[in-house]
Formats: C-alpha cells, sequence, structure tokens
C-alpha cells in the first residue's frame, strides 16, 4: 500500500471524533462528554466493571513522554468498555531507530486500530498528524498545550461537590506558564462562566495569560488567589519544561506552596485539587494534600470515567 494513501484528507466524521483541545471543542460536545462522563461514574465503584461498548474495537495508547495517571486510566477506560488495547512507549519504539514521528503513526495506523491515544513533549504534535491519519486520535497532552481529558475530569470532579460550573471562583495556582493542564483548565471552565484568578511568580505567569480567555484576573500573591475561592487547584512545577535547575523548592514553597493556613481564606466549603504527581512540601503541604477536601484521587477516579467517554465517541459508538 502506497504510504501516500494515507496521506488524503480526513473525513469530517474522523476531525469530529478526535479529541484535541478544549479550547476548539463545541459546547455541546463538551456537554455531552461531561454528561456521558457522569453516566459512567457509578461503575466504577462496581464489584464487576464491563461494559461491552468497544467490543472488537482496537485502541493504540501512544506515550512519548512519561506518564502514570493518564497512560493507566486510558487503558482501564478501554478495558472497561471491552476494546483491545496496546500501549507504546517512545523508548521502546522505532521512534529510537531514527523512525519520524508521521511514519511511525501511520504504520501504527495501517493496521487499522480504531482510536490512537497520544501524548507528545510538542505542542501541536497531535493536532498535526490529526490532519493526515485516518484515525481518531485523542490528545493525552501536548507540550505545555493542552491536557483535554485533565479538564474534563476537573470539570466533573468540581460538579461532584458543586451544583455548576456557573459563577464558581476557581483559583488556579503554580507554574501556569508551563502548565498544560491550566490552559484547558481555563478554557473549559470560562466556557462554563467560572471566575478564574491565575497564581504564580512572575516567571510562571505571563500577562498573556490574561487572554486566554474572559473573566480572568491574575495575581502572584497566593493569599490574594485563595481568598473567596471555591475551588483551588495547584499545579505542579513543570522542571521538564524549564531550564531551572537546581530548583529553589523551599522558597517555592514559602511563596507559592498551598498551607492549611490558606484554607482559612478560602470559602468553608472549598476543594482543593491537583493534576498529579504531586509534590509534597512544593506545591502543597502533606496536610493539605491528605485533607478531607482534597479531591486529588476523586479526580484519579474520575479520570477513568471521562476517558471512558472519550474512547466512546472516538470510536463512533456513542
Ligand atoms: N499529569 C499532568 C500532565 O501531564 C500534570 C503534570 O504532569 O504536572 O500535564
Amino acid at each position: 500500500m502506497a504510504l501516500s494513501s494515507f496521506f488524503s484528507e480526513r473525513p469530517s466524521d474522523l476531525i469530529r471524533r478526535s479529541l484535541l483541545d478544549i479550547e476548539n471543542l463545541a459546547r455541546e460536545d463538551l456537554e455531552w462528554l461531561l454528561s456521558r462522563s457522569q453516566h459512567h461514574q457509578p461503575m466504577q465503584a462496581e464489584a464487576v466493571k464491563k461494559l461491552n461498548t468497544l467490543r472488537g474495537k482496537t485502541i493504540v495508547n501512544l506515550f512519548f513522554e512519561s506518564s502514570t495517571r493518564t497512560r493507566a486510566s486510558f487503558e482501564i477506560a478501554a478495558k472497561r468498555l471491552d476494546a483491545d488495547t496496546i500501549s507504546i512507549s517512545a523508548q521502546g519504539s522505532s521512534l529510537s531507530k531514527g523512525e519520524t514521528l508521521v511514519d511511525t503513526l501511520n504504520t501504527l495506523s495501517a493496521m487499522r486500530p480504531d482510536a490512537i491515544v497520544m501524548r507528545h513533549a510538542a505542542s501541536g504534535a497531535p493536532h498535526f498528524l490529526s490532519r493526515f491519519l485516518p484515525t481518531p486520535i485523542v490528545n493525552a497532552g501536548d507540550g505545555r498545550h493542552e491536557h483535554p481529558t485533565q479538564a474534563l475530569l476537573d470539570a466533573i470532579t468540581i460538579l461532584d461537590n458543586k451544583s455548576s460550573l456557573d459563577g464558581l471562583n476557581v483559583a488556579i495556582i503554580g507554574d501556569i506558564a508551563h502548565s498544560r493542564v491550566a490552559r484547558s483548565n481555563v478554557h473549559l471552565l470560562s466556557k462554563f462562566g467560572a471566575k478564574l484568578v491565575l497564581c504564580g511568580p512572575a516567571t510562571m505567569l505571563s500577562p498573556n495569560m490574561a487572554h486566554l480567555a474572559e473573566r480572568i484576573r491574575l495575581t502572584h500573591n497566593i493569599e490574594d488567589a485563595v481568598t473567596g475561592a471555591d475551588v483551588i487547584m495547584m499545579l505542579r512545577v513543570q522542571l521538564e519544561r524549564q531550564n531551572m535547575l537546581p530548583f529553589p523548592k523551599n522558597e517555592y514553597f514559602q511563596f507559592y506552596g498551598l498551607g492549611i493556613e490558606h484554607l482559612k481564606l478560602a470559602k468553608s466549603d472549598a476543594i482543593v485539587m491537583h493534576p498529579g504527581p504531586i509534590n509534597r512540601g512544593r506545591e502543597l503541604s502533606s496536610e493539605v494534600a491528605d485533607f478531607p477536601r482534597s479531591m486529588i484521587l476523586n479526580q484519579v477516579e474520575n479520570g477513568v470515567a471521562v476517558r471512558m467517554a472519550v474512547l466512546e465517541r472516538a470510536c463512533g459508538v456513542s
């Protein structure tokens, strides 16, 4: 088969089924994904966790960057829907033998998977590939750009605790500049009317972030950010995307780490979130990580429900 046959323009249905980012996703798609994810939530606690909506479908998980939560979560989600899955990481693939990314993806597409889940260090890599491949692509995190399934799972975790996203005060704190989680959350939460405060040191919070969406305020002061917050979302310092070694961990924590004393400034029912992996004593204290309104493990659990919905949409069986 000629390689060029894989480079023909993709039918719009394939484009529609890909999940590349939150920014360009229509509100009705977001609403469908959120409600389908919520539909899958109760199953996660059942004794038998199996549906057969993706029986006979094949999902390829392609991770060119490290991952624990996202990769395991996509794999578990696919298995709970009875799909066949394979997982490939860059180290064990032919990329380490000099094959280009496009050739690797075309090779995998030639085996006719129904969806490719992809994480890559380059912002825009899944967008670029999705223009050519005959397979829906799900972005599992591209560089510092977006992490759409993280924003979806964060939204349903918030909705487990709050009646609506509309009008909610959400503080996002930490390394905003290098965080794909921050970008996806800003887009999703603003589409649903949340009021956002982004907080971090000047080197991690560009003034341009204020233009990402409406109703965003920037501050460099953590007390200011958490005051009156309904939701406090902490971010890991993305050292892999910076040249800041050695990192001044103690100083960072002193100015931007979330301690139990900060929670007194937030609403009395405020929840704390973090996409993980957490660094205790850097972004947040152990006391905060383990306190009752910390939703960190609830986020992980909800990730499976979200990825089930996303894979159903990608495979066109929804
Ligand atoms: N797990 C998230 C991501 O892949 C957050 C992080 O790594 O800090 O972006």
